[in-house]
């Protein structure tokens, strides 16, 4: 069986983008909207000889309570549960927010391994922005580009490392 991968964060930190980039595919709906990807999607990829499926999921708001926004936490507390491992990613541009902190809480109580991702760090690899989301407790945060494809097989070499 392949591994499965869960790429989970708040609206617009670029989880499509990352979706399409493993994959290779424009499968996933790319937007300048917060939370466009409204269920899950999954996609084949490979790094090396390692073949995986990712799991793209939309927005995530842990403690949201009605209409899509719940569907898409309900998603995504699905995507976790099929997951062997989790990518959370967070936007350095836009910084550490209170909504990474509660998606942070609700990974912990999900006992899977989980994979700090800073996504927009284009030619930001020793940046010291990179430090305040050590605040996360997720670990060490791994520097990517999405959309410039910088970072993404040092991250997928770590999360791919038991299989
Ligand atoms: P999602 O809501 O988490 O799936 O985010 P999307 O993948 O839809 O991306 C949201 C926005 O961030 C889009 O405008 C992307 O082009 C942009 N984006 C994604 N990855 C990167 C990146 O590595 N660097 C920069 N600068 N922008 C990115
Ligand atoms: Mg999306």
């Amino acid at each position: 069986m392949k591994p499965v991968i869960a790429l989970v964060g708040r609206p617009n930190v670029g989880k499509s983008t990352l979706f399409n980039r493993l994959t290779k595919t424009r499968d996933a709906i790319v937007a300048d909207f917060a939370g466009l990807t409204r269920d899950r999607h999954y996609g084949d990829g490979r790094i090396g000889n390692q073949e995986f499926t990712v799991i793209d999921t939309g927005g995530f708001e842990p403690d949201s309570t009605t209409g899509i926004v719940k569907e898409m936490a309900k998603q995504t507390r699905q995507a976790v549960a099929e997951a062997d491992a989790v990518v959370f990613v967070v936007d350095v541009r836009l910084g550490l927010s209170a909504q990474d902190s509660d998606i942070a809480r609700y990974l912990r109580q999900a006992s899977k391994r989980i994979f700090l991702c800073v996504n927009k760090a284009e030619g930001m690899s020793e940046s010291p922005l990179l430090g305040e989301f050590f605040e996360l407790g997720m670990g060490e945060p791994h520097p990517i580009s999405a959309s410039h494809g910088q970072g993404i097989r040092s991250l997928m070499e770590a999360v791919l490392e038991p299989f």
